[in-house]
């Protein structure tokens, strides 16, 4: 069995399965909730543009872990 690494942005966490180490699984989650949220609240928002909201946003405002995702699924 081979060591993979988390795909978040500079994340070098070793996973042994799925695509992101457990801080980050759960920060996908949270990307995937929201994204709900604002499809309801805006009435239409793409996902491309949800992610880069987040990507472009300050860490605070959302988790950093969050930005790290967000970032990862643009690029990827
Ligand atoms: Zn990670």
């Amino acid at each position: 069995m081979s060591d993979i690494q988390c795909k978040a942005e500079e994340c070098s966490t070793i996973i042994y399965d799925g695509e992101y180490c457990r801080r980050h699984k759960i920060a996908f989650e949270r990307i995937k909730e929201g994204f709900e949220k604002w499809k309801k609240a805006l009435g239409s928002i793409e996902w491309e543009e949800y992610l880069q909201e987040l990507a472009g946003n300050k860490p605070g405002n959302v988790g950093t872990d969050v930005i790290a995702v967000a970032i990862q699924l643009l690029n990827g």
